[in-house]
C-alpha cells in the first residue's frame, strides 16, 4: 500500500498527476486522493482509473466533474465543502492543474471565499520538456497553446524576437507541422528548436535541431501523440552581424545613432549596449542616401 489515509487540513488541493507514465505520481498525491472528503476532476473516468491503478479506494466519496466552464454549481459545491472545514482534491486530465488546464477559476473561488489552496506538485509536460531539451533554462517563457489561425500564430511568433529566452509551447499533432513551418517563415530556418513527443511514454521522442531541418523531418511522417515544442532564443541565431549592420545602416538614415541602435535592438531582441557599440563602428549614412 503506497498511500496513507490522513486528516487533511481544510482546503482545496491542486494535485498533479502523471503526463504518461502512471508511476510518475507522488506519494503525497496518493495520500491526498485517498484522504480528501471530495474529489473534483476534469475527467472523472481518468481520475477513477488513476486511483484504481494505485489501489486508492474511493469508498463512499464522490468524484465530481469540474471544468472552468462548469459554472457556479460545482465551484460553489467545492467552496462550501472547504468553508465547512473539509478537503477537496482537484485533478486535471494529466499533469499539473491550471497549466494549460482547468483549475484557475476553482482556486480563485475558494481563495476569494477565504479558503486555503494547497499544491501537491508533480509532473508537467513543460518542465519535463525543458529538462531534456538541452536549451538554456535559466530563464524561460511558457506560452501554452499558440493561436490556431495562421496570421495570429505568426504574429505571436514574431513577438518572440523580443524574448531573450527559451520559449515553451504546447501543440496538437494536427498543427505541430504548421507551427514549425510558421517558425521557419517568421524566425528563420536556423532558429533552434526541440520537439518533444510523448514524454514518459512508450514512444517518447526528442528531436533537436534547426527549425528548417525539423520541419522536413515532420513532413516525412504524420505526427501522432502529444507534443511540446521548445524554441531557442531566435534573435541570437537568426540575426548575423551583417544582418544587424544592414538594419543599423537603414535605421541611421532617419534616426540618431542611439535611437537607431535602440530600435534595431528591440526589433531583433538583442542587447541594446552591444548593438550601440556596433552602431558606433559604422559610418553614418548621409541623408537621402
Ligand atoms: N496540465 C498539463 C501539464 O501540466 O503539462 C498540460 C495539459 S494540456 C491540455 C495538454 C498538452 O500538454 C498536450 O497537447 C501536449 O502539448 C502537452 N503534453 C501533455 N502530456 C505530454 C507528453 N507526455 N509529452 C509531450 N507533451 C505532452
Amino acid at each position: 500500500m503506497n498511500y496513507e489515509i490522513k486528516k487533511l487540513l481544510p482546503g482545496l488541493y491542486m494535485v498533479a498527476t502523471p503526463i504518461g507514465n502512471a508511476r510518475d505520481i507522488t506519494l503525497r498525491a496518493l495520500d491526498i486522493l485517498a484522504s480528501a472528503d471530495l474529489i473534483a476532476a476534469e475527467d472523472t473516468r481518468t481520475a477513477r482509473k488513476l486511483m484504481d491503478i494505485h489501489g486508492v479506494p474511493l469508498g463512499d466519496r464522490q468524484v465530481i466533474a469540474y471544468h472552468d466552464h462548469s459554472g457556479d454549481g460545482p465551484r460553489g459545491r467545492v467552496a462550501t465543502v472547504v468553508a465547512g472545514g473539509g478537503s477537496v482534491a482537484y485533478v486535471s486530465e494529466a499533469g499539473t492543474p491550471l497549466i494549460a488546464d482547468p483549475g484557475y477559476a476553482l482556486g480563485r473561488a475558494v481563495s476569494d471565499a477565504g479558503g486555503a489552496v494547497f499544491a501537491a506538485p508533480g509532473a508537467s509536460a513543460a518542465l519535463a520538456a525543458l529538462a531534456v531539451s538541452g536549451l538554456p533554462t535559466d530563464q524561460f517563457a511558457f506560452l501554452g497553446f499558440l493561436p490556431n489561425t495562421q496570421s495570429a500564430r505568426q504574429s505571436a511568433l514574431a513577438d518572440l524576437r523580443k524574448l531573450a529566452m527559451t520559449v515553451v509551447v504546447y501543440e496538437s499533432p494536427k498543427r505541430v507541422r504548421d507551427l514549425l513551418a510558421d517558425l521557419v517563415q517568421v524566425l528563420g530556418a536556423d532558429c533552434p528548436v526541440v520537439v518533444c513527443r510523448e514524454l514518459t511514454k512508450k514512444f517518447e521522442e526528442v528531436v533537436r535541431g534547426r527549425a528548417g531541418d525539423v520541419v522536413q523531418m515532420l513532413d516525412e511522417k504524420s505526427p501522432r501523440g502529444e507534443y511540446v515544442v521548445l524554441i531557442g532564443h531566435a534573435g541570437q541565431v537568426a540575426a548575423s552581424d551583417d544582418d544587424i549592420r544592414s538594419a543599423l545602416v537603414e535605421a541611421m538614415k532617419t534616426a540618431r545613432v542611439k535611437d537607431a541602435a535602440n530600435m534595431v535592438a528591440g526589433a531583433m531582441g538583442l542587447p541594446k549596449r552591444e548593438v550601440y557599440q556596433l552602431a558606433l563602428t559604422l559610418d553614418r549614412p548621409t541623408q537621402g542616401e
